[in-house]
């Protein structure tokens, strides 16, 4: 019997998957990272994992892609794991911005007295500079050990969208003076820069997003290994921010439609955590699983246009909404 819902759920996935890939002409490559731009638009791939076992992917699941601003939740949880969850909430607030990712208007609201959020830039930039270490490898060395444990590969940074970003951000380093003139960073600006974009350079899968996605849904625990990989608290606080600024300026659309944490990047992967459900229901998603996709095409918040039409359907009908 459950053979036969995996097979169901499979057919039915493939459909919309084929269905959706065909729908990207809104959407648009990200181009102010050259690198990026050389993604194919009608690219649409998914990964879903279930807490029991079940595994459905479907579309362009073999393809790389840089993890972006997805690793801003990473970083965050090595962060709070690394310091504490006090010591990063004095320096950087829970609160959604409605703004761009990248913008610079709401650093100088009066009286908020840091960066509204890790999953914005600015918030983002802090954080990573909060993480121990001297250099930016000694900086990230916490998060790709916490990436190995739930991917089961040690992590790599794709040099060329690195140097790429490195070499075009200049937002980024906008961003990272004035956080500098605030007296916001712990760290030398240099490192803090490399630092960032080095983390949004790692390579990943839908299935490595999906695993992650699996963890977060697990309050932390590893699904087989049943080691807590996150502390709890911090997990409740990560899925928080997700669910209230993971989409960009669309985060409360995406609450309201589709209702789950995920957290998107500009290189067009969405990483979201389905937690599980208290009411009894014959599908297996329901006890909680992890959902990875890639779809590069993005709509004018920079999330995926087919991605987003992809987890709405699904999560529609099969009633994941946390609400
Ligand atoms: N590397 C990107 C930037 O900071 C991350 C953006 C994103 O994925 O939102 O510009």
């Amino acid at each position: 019997n459950t053979e036969k819902t995996e097979q169901w759920i499979q057919e039915y996935v493939d459909g919309w998957v084929e269905f959706f890939k065909k729908q990207t002409d809104t959407g648009k490559v990200a181009d102010y990272i050259p690198k990026l731009e050389e993604a194919d638009p009608n690219s649409l791939g998914i990964t879903i994992i279930g807490k029991k076992g079940t595994e459905i992917r479907s579309g362009d699941v073999e393809h790389e892609f840089s993890i972006q601003s997805i690793s801003k939740v990473l970083s965050f949880i090595t962060a709070c794991m690394d310091r504490g969850i006090a010591y990063v909430l004095q320096r950087v607030d829970v609160e959604p911005t409605g703004e761009a990712f990248n913008s610079i208007m709401h650093l100088e609201v009066k009286g908020h007295q840091r960066p509204f959020n890790p999953l914005v830039n600015s918030g983002a930039i802090t954080t990573s500079s909060l993480l121990s270490g001297n250099t930016s490898d000694e900086k990230l060395e916490p998060l790709f050990q916490l990436m190995e444990k739930i991917i089961g590969r040690r992590p790599e940074i794709d040099i060329d969208v690195y140097v790429s970003e490195r070499d075009t951000s200049m937002r980024n380093r906008a961003i990272g003076y004035y956080l500098l003139e605030e007296g916001y960073l712990e760290s030398d600006l240099g490192v803090t820069l490399e630092t960032y974009f080095k983390q949004c350079s790692i390579n990943v899968t839908t299935d490595d997003l999906a695993r992650i996605g699996l963890v977060l849904s697990n309050d932390g625990i590893h699904p087989e290994t049943e080691e807590i990989i996150i502390p709890r608290n911090i997990v409740r606080i990560a899925k928080s921010l997700m669910l209230t600024c993971g989409m960009y300026d669309a985060s409360g659309k995406f609450a309201s439609y589709v209702g789950i944490p995920a957290k998107s990047g500009v290189s067009g992967g969405i990483l979201a955590v389905v937690p599980p459900r208290v009411r009894e229901n014959e599908l297996p998603f329901l006890s909680g699983c992890g959902i990875g996709v890639f779809g590069p095409a993005l709509d004018k918040q920079g999330n995926s246009v087919a991605g987003i039409k992809l987890l709405r359907h699904i999560a529609n009908s099969w009633d994941l909404s946390l609400f």
